[in-house]
């Protein structure tokens, strides 16, 4: 562990994992998906994703933090690089229930979300596009689940 203090150049960039818990409050608290989940709801192919029940046990069998470090994991690794060879063709359809909300909510691939979200393809996803995209999966994973 470093012990030494040095300014922060990226004060953002503390999305790994060590300074992941201070990040928790501001994740999503500033965004109004209302527009973006009607507009979503427009979608025949979007609305078709929804969250089978083996996915919701997965979910609150792990805990909603979980699957946060999880949505996180997946959009820094497969959705935040500027090149992404098989772009369109990096979310499986099924076998987690992130994969499910990528699909759901246009963060399956730099295309779609460059369509849907308006932040282009073709450069490397700045931390807060990052966290706006774990926002996103998150609210929409939160509204399958039962109340
Ligand atoms: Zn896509």
């Amino acid at each position: 562990m470093k012990q030494t203090f040095e300014p922060e150049l990226f004060p953002d960039e503390t999305s790994n994992d060590a300074g992941m818990n201070d990040t928790d409050e501001s994740a999503d608290k500033t965004y109004d998906f209302e527009p973006l989940f009607e507009k979503l709801a427009t979608s025949d192919f979007r609305r078709k994703f929804s969250l089978k029940r083996v996915d919701r046990e997965y979910i609150i069998s792990k805990g909603m933090d979980t699957i946060r470090h999880h949505a996180e994991d997946f959009v820094r690794k497969r959705l935040a690089p500027a090149v992404i060879p098989n772009d369109g063709k990096q979310t499986p359809m099924r076998g987690h229930p992130v994969f499910i909300a990528q699909h759901a909510t246009a963060c399956c691939c730099r295309g779609c979300f460059a369509k849907w979200h308006h932040i282009p393809a073709g450069r490397e996803l700045t931390t807060a596009e990052q966290r706006y995209a774990v926002a996103v999966l998150m609210e929409w994973i939160r509204r399958q689940m039962p109340r």
